[in-house]
């Protein structure tokens, strides 16, 4: 029995899903699989997990597993459901890449489905669940769509056992056909049950015209116009990243400020400080203590969890950095004319996205202060994962920023594009939870009419190397077989196993027959040894082949290092921000001119420098460690604190997995790492080029200097254009002849990033 609080049962009778507990747990009893879906806001995250525990479906042999496709939803879902059961999170806890609270009495486990991915790896048939729920899937992120087509398989194969297990699948959308349609993926199928929505009717604005690109400006006006002519009602504008809701946040509050008592204000003064992400270095001491790190206790996961809209908002860092944002500081002129601060109206402006801290992501749920309007300027987290009370005027921009990728070269970029129709819906719904609302569309409705109906799932959007070696370590060989609910384009698959065959995670197939007969044996390539070894490191292949060559030399702890820092990438503060006076500017170009000395230290003299920005990011990482890793460092040496202890968490979580590997090895992680010796470093350049083999690059000689546009650039195997060393790197001015590089990011041009220099034979 649960013993909840009245107000809990009270908020709890108005879901909409209460109505449909006795469906949905007669199909679940009846069908191995369930599909439930319901609006945003119906209770299906906070609910169904309860129905499930009150009908006993968590006991002594099996427990009931959630997977949510982001981090934030995992760690937040799953304390909102152990407040709203009364019960602790010894109980109903969660497990994300680098963290849980889960102990022997969990009987509910919230997880982000890549944790879930790994433990299928150690126990096939998850024999610890009784049910698992995978949520969001409307999301289709990558590791949902393998997780449904392998969980496709694990249930028949439960029921055989004896031990059936329950899969439920939940959707935001009733567009559900991928699962339901596909004989391949369930050839019995499922009931879906609907949830009711209750939604309230929303009347949908289009603008007259779509603005060409000031879609800030246009957020800005809309709101405005609507605080100040229509009837209460919390209000809530979806924009792309977390530098334009920090900028439209600020003009605002500079709009409509209002005046707290004491505390409140200082709380709002706080949350600025936080906005401009400089350091204050009490209070990050207060709000994010350092992990500690237990190597015993660290479940492995795989390949970096597809958090897409925290990808986003790392790279939007460095784009407000260059000085896209600039109205950050536009002071009063910031405002349009007839637009003067009026502090009779006040607005209550919160920010809302993946990377804000949780305490301040709680905020949303609130009620605003007594005579403010509550303002949310969120990110796409607002469009499904969040549901914000008391929402009845939603202010859409119709973009979304995404990570795209070339499929032929990798190459990627953030780009800004129209959402889909069926996005902007979600968007509009947020306006109608508790009474009518208001949608305001800032794009004409012919404009609204060539959006995309859905957006495409994104496991056909992205390289899938690190997919298919995963499915291979579960000796999946013929991935073209696998019940992919969409799969990825086959130029995708091919070009993942070539890389997987040329890294030698596969074993390559004899080359004999026809050229057709080798391209099918390359599609069903048993994985090699090494493949295995490299499917047990939670990193992209490319960096899990360096880890598997380490050994020699008593290179590990300095891989493991690079290869963490490669993987969580943007270790370094950008600092080019516009200064607010002129003290700041002297003291800003102060700090840049000793933070590149540090840069240039690190990077080392003669043999070391050739390591290129691979040893800057070592240098810092160890610099940081031995400082004890605090925000001050972070701070006067112009790192990403959130970045070095990420960065943290991965190496003792790789550490652990090399130990687990060669028990002999016998590693720890290091605060106080020595600097590598020469030979190392020699033997860790060859290390690189093994990983990263695919990634060279060439100098273009002076004689084929044909065109201006090739000036300092650099020619690669796979583009006719020319790439450039991005300017933040070490080796920028050195230009050696052959490079290797981390990755191609384009943005004004084709950019190197993480270059190291390769000796010409
Ligand atoms: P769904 O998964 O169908 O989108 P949820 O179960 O997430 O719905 O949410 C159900 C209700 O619970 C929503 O109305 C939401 O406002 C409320 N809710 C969710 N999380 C919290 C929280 N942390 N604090 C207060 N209310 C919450
Ligand atoms: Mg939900």
């Amino acid at each position: 029995p649960v013993d909840r609080s009245p107000e809990i049962q009270e908020a709890r009778l108005k879901l909409p899903i209460l109505a449909e507990e006795q469906v949905i747990m007669e199909a679940i009893n009846e069908n191995p699989v369930v599909i439930i879906c319901g609006e945003t806001g119906s209770g299906k995250t906070t609910q169904v997990p309860q129905f499930l525990y009150e009908a006993g479906y968590a006991s002594s042999d099996g427990i009931i597993g959630i997977t949510e496709p982001r981090r934030v939803a995992a760690v937040s879902m799953s304390q909102r459901v152990a407040k709203e059961m009364n019960l602790s999170h010894r109980v109903v806890s969660y497990q994300i890449r680098y963290e849980g609270n889960v102990t022997d009495e969990t009987k509910i486990k919230f997880m982000t489905d890549g944790v879930l991915l790994k433990e299928i790896q150690k126990d096939f048939l998850l024999l610890k669940y009784k049910v698992i729920i995978i949520d969001e899937a409307h999301e289709r992120s990558v590791y949902t769509d393998i997780l449904i087509g392998l969980l496709s398989r694990i249930v028949p194969l439960r029921g055989k056992k004896e031990r059936p297990l329950k899969l439920i699948i939940m959707s935001a959308t009733l567009r559900v056909e991928d699962f339901t349609d596909n004989k391949k993926l369930f050839p019995v199928v499922p009931p879906a049950v609907q949830v009711d929505a209750r939604q309230f009717p929303v009347t949908v604005h289009f603008n007259k015209r779509t603005p060409v690109d000031d879609y800030s400006g246009e957020c800005f006006r809309k709101v405005c116009k609507i605080h100040r002519m229509l009837p209460a009602g919390g209000m809530l504008v979806f924009l792309t990243g977390q530098a334009e809701v920090h900028s439209l946040c600020r003009r605002l509050r500079k709009a409509f400020p209002f005046r707290k008592n004491k505390t409140e204000g200082a709380e709002e003064k706080e949350e600025s400080v936080e906005e401009t992400r400089k350091f204050k270095k009490s209070r990050r001491k207060k709000t994010m203590p350092l992990p500690k790190i237990d190597l015993n206790n660290y479940s492995v996961t795989p390949v970096d969890e597809g958090d897409e809209d925290r990808e986003a908002e790392l790279e939007e860092e460095e784009e407000d950095a260059v000085g896209s944002d600039i109205d950050l500081d536009l002071g009063d002129d910031g405002l349009e004319e007839g637009e003067k601060s009026d502090s009779s109206l006040p607005l209550y402006v919160l920010p809302l996205y993946s990377l804000l801290a949780p305490e301040k992501q709680a905020k949303v749920f609130r009620p605003p202060p007594l005579g403010t309007r509550l303002c949310v300027v969120a990110t796409n987290v607002a469009e499904t994962s969040l549901t914000i009370p008391g929402i009845k005027y939603v202010v859409d921009c119709g973009k979304v920023k995404k990570r795209f990728y070339d499929k032929i070269t990798g190459v990627s970029s953030f780009r800004v594009t129209w959402t889909s129709q069926a996005s902007a819906n979600q968007r509009a719904g947020r306006a109608g939870r508790t009474e009518p609302g208001h949608c305001y569309r800032l794009y004409s409705s012919a404009v609204f009419s060539d959006f995309e109906k859905f957006s495409p799932p994104e496991i056909t959007r992205r390289p899938v190397d690190d997919l298919i070696l995963q499915m291979k370590a579960l000796n999946i060989e013929k991935v073209v077989n696998f019940p992919f609910p969409t799969p990825p384009p086959t130029e995708a698959l091919a070009a993942a196993e070539e890389l997987l065959i040329a890294l030698g995670a596969l074993q390559e197939p004899p080359k004999t027959g026809s050229l057709k007969d080798l391209q099918i044996a390359k599609l069903s390539c048993p994985i090699s040894p090494l493949g295995m070894t490299m499917a047990s490191f939670p990193v992209a292949p490319r960096y899990a082949k360096m880890l598997a060559l380490s050994k020699k030399n008593d290179c590990l702890p300095y891989s493991i290092t690079i290869v963490s820092a490669m993987t969580v990438r943007e270790l370094f503060e950008e600092f080019e921000r516009p200064a607010i006076s002129e003290e700041e500017t002297e003291k800003l170009k102060g700090k840049k001119a000793r933070v590149l000395q540090m840069r240039r230290i690190w990077a080392g003299q003669g043999p070391f420098q050739k390591l290129g920005d691979l040893m800057v990011m070592l240098g810092a990482v160890g610099a940081c460690e031995y400082a004890g890793c605090t925000p001050q460092f972070c701070e006067a040496n112009g790192l990403r604190y959130k970045a070095m202890v990420e960065i943290r968490r991965l190496r003792g979580q790789l550490t652990t997995a090399v130990n687990s590997i060669c028990p002999d090895a016998g590693l720890f992680v290091d605060p106080k790492m020595k600097p590598p010796t020469e030979t190392q470093v020699t033997y860790l350049r060859q290390i690189v080029l093994a990983g990263l083999g695919d990634h060279v690059a060439r100098r273009i000689q002076a004689e084929e200097l044909l065109d201006e546009k090739w000036k300092n650039a650099y020619k690669t195997p796979l583009l006719d254009d020319p790439v450039f060393i991005h300017p933040n790197s070490v080796l920028f001015k050195q230009l050696p002849e052959f490079v290797v590089y981390q990755e191609i990011v384009e943005t004004t041009k084709m950019y190197m990033k993480g270059v190291s220099a390769i000796e010409s034979e």
